[in-house]
This record gives structure tokens, C-alpha cells and sequence, in this order.
């Protein structure tokens, strides 16, 4: 064979028809969390390109993405310096490994980027590959970070139902999805469940922030029943993401760091949604004033243009792995892909050149809130939930009496298939119509999909009448 054969590159066959792409999709693409049969008789939507906040499909319809891709698109598309980036890189160095004691530019300079934007005390950093590896990573962690300090008993991981902590075994166990733990015999042992701090649903009775602390006094609860001596860590979201953007009362964060140091457990913040300002903060747990020992991140690192994902390690688990860990018994191949990790720094600075952090806190965070709110008055309308660029609103029968609609009637579904058919992405949780929009977006922008978001609830209300 001849040294350095280069290949050119096949064009890609973009010339399809939108059948034809769906044909070769339902034949031979296994969606995740989907229905695979079902693909076979609706066909999927085929995205082509994209550009700032929009998105377009193969019928030539401009979106409005309202949930950044899925969570992640924070800087919006098509920024150059990101794709910059990876050309470079790719070019220079497209892959090394970060085992035997090796590195490679990209992934030392991103490391030292993610301990210069995260709170005080999170100087190290640990790379996967995704946020459901990040996860796996906290399971293996904390329970090494014991088993060091001679205390293996503490295995256990309190987790909150309808939280989302990923895919993998450890990350679908860490979630608090029923309708995951129904395949594949989870959760892992070890693991178990509190109830989430979901005001509508459960403390209605009584004021947000006395709610806040009943929620919390759950972790207490379960802690004692579990035997204090036994439990190595809680984990939760800032706010709950894929559960439906349930954003807890503000008593609630501060009241499970009180419960944390009072059992010397360790506190984990999965930052995957939360992170690089989507709350109005570099990290929601600055956002919700809790001080994590770890946190999880993906998706807002890289803005999604690129898989990549990891744990920060706080100082006082670092500590211990670093002085007296020995081996760490851990590791991907993707752990500090140079070319996924020079696209992070590339989205790092980006974020910080347009100060994306301040315009969510300062601007668009309250200003999409305020929008929000004024939703209150619409019939169909029961709450409405905000923080930062994430917002959720709850379709309710009967707004004064709470009443919920017949699950049957799947009304989230129906909403959601009104905003497709009219150039909106927006997500339905059960009854509850979520977004995430990219932090770049405009008040203008916002403007424009507040008058898609009410075009859709009237077409639902119309529907549903
Ligand atoms: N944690 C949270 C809070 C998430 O929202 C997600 C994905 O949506 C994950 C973890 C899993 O991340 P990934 O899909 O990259 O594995």
C-alpha cells in the first residue's frame, strides 16, 4: 500500500426526496426513545440545515427552534468560530487518547477554561464522551471516594422520580423515569428515589417556600430510612429538564445543601441542561445557591456541535482520588477528544466574548419570564414555570379547579403537533409545553415566539373544545 493515500471525500446525497429519505430511515435507522414501528408508517421530519435560532426541514419550512436541539444549542447555529475549530483541529491533530499518561493541547487548555468559569473549589475536571457517561462517572466516583476513605458501606445514591439523568445503565438508574426502570430491570442496586419538588402537582395546599422545605425534608427522610451511615450522595438537576422544566421553590436547593453537610453526603449537581448560563449563571446550582461537591455537564459545553461531556471534581473528592486513589479504574476512549475539546474552548469563549451569562440574567432571562407569565391568563393555561431560558406552562381542562385533561386525549401531543405544523419547536412532557431556546436570542426573537407560542394554544384550546 502507497504512504498517505488520500481519498476525496463522497458527496453527500442530499438530493433526495423527503420520501425517499424516510423510506431509508424507517428501513434501517433505530430512533432513540422511539416507537420504532411506528416510523415505518408516519415517516420522520428530515432537518436539513440551520442557522441562528432556526432550523429548516427537507419541505423547504423554516422552525423556530425553541429547544436549542435538544438542550444544547446555546450559541445558536452556523457560529464560525466553532466550525473554525474543528476544521483546525481536525486538520492538526483529529485524535489522541488521554490513557498512559498522555494529553493533548485541546483538552489541558479546556480543562483549564472549565475550572477558570465554574464556582470556587472545582480546579479538575474528568472527560466523557456524553452526559449519561458523565453520570456513570459520578456512580463510580463518589463510590471510589468512599471506599478510599475506608467507609464502603456508603454506597448509596439518593435520586429524585422524573428526574433525567441519561441513558446508560447508571445514568437511567440515577433518573427517575418509571417508564425507563420498566425495561431492562432498573435501577442498578443501590440507587434509590425521593420524591421531585413539583409544587403544582404536589403542595398546592400550602405557599412555594413552605414547600420548598417539605421537598427537601424528603432527602432527610429517606436518609434515615436508608441509615445514615449507608448513603454516599444526592443527586438532582437545578431544575428538573426533561421532567418538564420544574423549576423548585427557592427554599428547596438551600435546604438540601443544609441536610448534605448535616450527613457529611456528598451533593452532585447534574449541570447537562443547566450549564454554560442557561439559568443566568455558568451553573444552576449557582443559579438555585447550593455549593455541589460534583458536578455533571454536557450538551452547553460544546453548544452541541460536537459529543462531548464530563464531571468537575470539587476539591473535596479530588483530594482524596488525587492523595491517596491510586488507579482510578475509569476512562473513555473519547475522554478529552482534542477535537470535541477544541470546540468547547471555542464555545467557552464565545460564550464569555458575547456575554451570553449576563445577557440571560440581565435581559432575555427575565424578559422571556415576564412573556411567561402573562400566559397566566390564557384559558388553557393552569401554571407557569421559568428560570433562565428554560420555561414550561401546564395545559389544565379547568384552570380554577386545577382539573387536569383526560390522559387520553394526550392534549401536550396535540399542542405539540399545532407548533410543528406552524414553524415552532416546542416540547410536550405529559400536559406540560416546554422550551430551552438558544441564549443568543433576541427580545425580538422572543417577541416572535411568544406569538407562536399563543397562535398554538388557541389552535389546542380550539381543539379541545
Ligand atoms: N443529565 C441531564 C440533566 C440531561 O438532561 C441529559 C440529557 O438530556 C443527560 C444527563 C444525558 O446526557 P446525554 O444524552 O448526553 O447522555
Amino acid at each position: 500500500m502507497q504512504d498517505n493515500i488520500v481519498i476525496q471525500a463522497p458527496a453527500v446525497a442530499t438530493q433526495r426526496s423527503t420520501r425517499e429519505w424516510q423510506q431509508a430511515d424507517s428501513k434501517h435507522f433505530l430512533h432513540p426513545f422511539t416507537d420504532f414501528g411506528s416510523l415505518n408508517k408516519k415517516g420522520s421530519r428530515i432537518i436539513t440545515k440551520a442557522e441562528g435560532i432556526y432550523i429548516w426541514d427537507s419541505e423547504g419550512h423554516k422552525i423556530l427552534d425553541a429547544m436549542s436541539g435538544l438542550w444544547c444549542v446555546n450559541v445558536g447555529y452556523g457560529q464560525q468560530s466553532l466550525i473554525d475549530a474543528a476544521t483546525r483541529q481536525m486538520k492538526e491533530l483529529p485524535f489522541y487518547n488521554a490513557f498512559f499518561q498522555t494529553a493533548t493541547p485541546p483538552s489541558i487548555e479546556l480543562a483549564e477554561l472549565l475550572a477558570q468559569v465554574s464556582p470556587p473549589g472545582f480546579e479538575h475536571v474528568f472527560f466523557t464522551g456524553s452526559g449519561s457517561e458523565g453520570n456513570d462517572t459520578i456512580v463510580r466516583m463518589v463510590r471510589r471516594y468512599w471506599d478510599i476513605l475506608g467507609q464502603p458501606e456508603r454506597h448509596v445514591i439518593i435520586s429524585r422520580k422524573n428526574g433525567y439523568h441519561g441513558s446508560t445503565m447508571a445514568g437511567a438508574s440515577l433518573g427517575g423515569m418509571s417508564y425507563m426502570h420498566a425495561q431492562g430491570g432498573l435501577p442498578i442496586p443501590g440507587i434509590v428515589h425521593i420524591d421531585q419538588p413539583y409544587w403544582y402537582e404536589n403542595g398546592r395546599d400550602m405557599s412555594r417556600a413552605d414547600f420548598g422545605k417539605v421537598a427537601a425534608g424528603w432527602l432527610e427522610a429517606k436518609i434515615l430510612e436508608v441509615g445514615p451511615e449507608k448513603v454516599a450522595a444526592f443527586i438532582g438537576e437545578p431544575v428538573q429538564g426533561a421532567g418538564g422544566v420544574i423549576v423548585p421553590p427557592e427554599t428547596y436547593w438551600p435546604e438540601i445543601q443544609r441536610i448534605c453537610d448535616q450527613y457529611g453526603i456528598l451533593l452532585v449537581s447534574d449541570e447537562v441542561i443547566c450549564g454554560f448560563g442557561r439559568t443566568g449563571h455558568w451553573f444552576g446550582s449557582q443559579t438555585m445557591g447550593s455549593k455541589p461537591d460534583l458536578m455533571t455537564f454536557a450538551k452547553g459545553v460544546t453548544s452541541g456541535y460536537i459529543p462531548l461531556g464530563g464531571v468537575m471534581v470539587g476539591d473535596r473528592v479530588a483530594k482524596v482520588l488525587i492523595e491517596q486513589g491510586g488507579d482510578f479504574n475509569h476512562g473513555f476512549t473519547y475522554s478529552g477528544h482534542p477535537v470535541a475539546a477544541a470546540v468547547a474552548v471555542a464555545n467557552i469563549k464565545l460564550i464569555q466574548q458575547l456575554r451570553l451569562v449576563e445577557h440571560v440574567r440581565d435581559n432575555v432571562g427575565p424578559y422571556l419570564a415576564e412573556q411567561f407569565e402573562s400566559l397566566r391568563d390564557h384559558p388553557l393555561v393552569g401554571d407557569v414555570d421559568h428560570c433562565g431560558m428554560m420555561a414550561g406552562l401546564l395545559l389544565v381542562k379547568d384552570k380554577a379547579k386545577g382539573t387536569p385533561f383526560p390522559s387520553e386525549l394526550e392534549v401536550g401531543m396535540v399542542c405539540r403537533g399545532h407548533c410543528f405544523g406552524n414553524g415552532l419547536i416546542m416540547r410536550a412532557v405529559g400536559d406540560r409545553m416546554i422550551i430551552a431556546p438558544p441564549l443568543v436570542m433576541s427580545r425580538a426573537q422572543i417577541d416572535e415566539l411568544m406569538a407562536l407560542v399563543r397562535k398554538c394554544l388557541d389552535l389546542t384550546l380550539a381543539d379541545a373544545n
